[in-house]
């Protein structure tokens, strides 16, 4: 840059979705695993923990009142009902990243990542700093047996899952990319390709 002006970049917020059951966390653990600077945002859900999951690492697992003050109050950037349940993303938690030129994922359902894309419109940094991803199966088989492959849900949560996911496929057109989920190899692969690209559009640099 000229004399002393230098460039500075922000950190790039991956919103990553897709039907229940194609494979999303598994496929941004495996990313996160090669990039230091990649951050898993941590949600805000009224649902209870399952097994194994920690409060504050996984999700923040609140109640719903203090779920209803959160919104009230403006904390999230989006927030949703999925399957009963509240879920919703601080505004803290992601930019205390981007802010620092760190990158931070989003696996959130379309009814967030469309809030956000609507947020984009009005909100200068969110604007500059979003990808938004859509991960799919290899066929709709695929989907199904995944879902039953957790062995955490009853029939009747799996066949709700399901019909939902038949209509989230269709959100596919409003994403900036698509990931086809054949293997978990080449799945990261072509995630590392989306995040090494965001890295170097202008849009995520300014002047200091
Ligand atoms: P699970 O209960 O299996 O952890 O998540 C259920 C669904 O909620 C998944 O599709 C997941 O992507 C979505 N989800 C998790 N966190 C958030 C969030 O902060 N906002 C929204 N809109 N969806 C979320």
């Amino acid at each position: 840059m000229t004399e002393n002006r230098q460039l500075s970049r922000y950190g790039t917020v991956l919103i990553v979705s897709g039907p229940s059951g194609v494979g999303k966390s598994t496929v941004c653990a495996a990313v996160r695993e090669q990039f230091p600077k990649l951050h898993f945002s941590v949600s805000c859900t009224t649902r209870d923990p399952r097994p194994g999951e920690i409060d504050g690492e996984h999700y923040y697992f609140i109640n719903k009142t203090v779920f209803e003050q959160k919104i009230a109050a403006g904390e999230f950037i989006e927030h949703a009902d999925v399957f009963g349940n509240y879920y919703g993303t601080l505004h803290s938690e992601v930019l205390k990243y981007i802010s620092q030129g760190e990158d931070v994922f989003l696996d959130i359902d379309i009814q967030g990542a469309m809030q956000i894309k609507e947020h984009t419109g009005s909100d200068e940094l969110l604007k500059r700093c979003c990808e938004f991803i859509f991960i799919i199966p290899p066929d709709r088989n695929e989907l199904e047996s995944r879902l039953r492959g957790r062995n955490t849900e009853d029939e009747a949560v799996i066949q709700r899952r399901l019909a939902k996911s038949e209509h989230e496929l269709s959100f596919w057109r409003e994403y900036d990319y698509i990931i086809v989920n054949d293997t978990l190899e080449a799945a990261v692969e072509r995630m590392k390709h989306i995040i090494y690209a965001a890295h170097c559009r202008t849009g995520r640099y300014r002047e200091i």
